[in-house]
């Protein structure tokens, strides 16, 4: 995917306080970063924020983190907070690769993977957000009673994190691929790709992984 340059993009992210600016800090005291005991559910490529804000704001009982590593589309996320002021809310800007390094053994509740980049190359295979690299560290941050929730148009990335799933040892559930006609479909928060790519009428695969 290709991402418009945005000059007052990187200056914007570094000065908001809605982004922890040093993550590594917080590793193991993410409830005292958020001034309370709350769960922590995270969002991995959370582009412009509509799913993640929704939530947040649906949700005042739960902290979530928003992980981008693109600065152009985070800005976007960060001008909606700003208005917003979600207080449960806070945005990373880092790569996943980072994820071992900023949460604690089981501090993170809930993972949240949307319409990920399907990297369709298989030479690239590892770089997918489904791969067993990834699902390796996720299953070191997250609680023994944790779940990912998964969402994707692309049938090829979604059988694909079906098997690596299977194959990395995690328990794979609640699976359709067709969200919008399932009895999954009541209560979905949508994603702007979601929007976008439904309303081109392409179903929508979703599925559960659990450690
Ligand atoms: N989740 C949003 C949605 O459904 O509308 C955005 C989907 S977009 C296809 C994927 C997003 O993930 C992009 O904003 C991209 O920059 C981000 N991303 C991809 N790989 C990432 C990584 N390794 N770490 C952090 N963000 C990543």
């Amino acid at each position: 995917m290709r991402l418009r340059h945005i000059a007052k993009a990187e200056p914007f992210i570094m000065e908001s306080e809605y982004v922890e600016h040093d993550p590594s800090s917080c590793k193991g005291r993410w409830k005292e970063r958020f001034d309370n005991k709350h769960p922590l559910h995270i969002e991995i490529g959370t582009g412009k924020g509509q799913f993640i804000m929704t939530l947040a704001a649906l949700h005042p009982e739960i902290n979530y983190i928003g992980i981008e590593k693109a600065d152009s589309v985070l800005y976007k996320a960060l001008l909606k907070q700003h208005e917003q002021k979600l207080p449960n809310l806070l945005m990373l800007w880092i790569y996943a690769d980072e994820l071992p390094n900023i949460f604690d053994k089981g501090e993170v509740a809930r993972i949240y993977l949307n319409f990920s980049d399907p990297w369709p190359k298989d030479r690239h295979a590892d770089r997918r957000l489904t791969s067993k690299k990834y699902l390796d560290m996720y299953r070191q941050i997250l609680a023994p009673n944790g779940r990912i929730e998964f969402k994707t148009d692309n049938g090829k990335l979604f059988e694909y994190s079906l098997d690596s799933a299977l194959f990395a040892g995690w328990r794979v559930s609640d699976v359709t691929r067709d969200l919008h006609h399932s009895e999954y479909a009541a209560g979905n928060i949508m994603t702007e790709y979601e929007a976008r790519f439904s309303s081109e009428g392409n179903p929508i695969c979703r599925a559960v992984f659990l450690p």
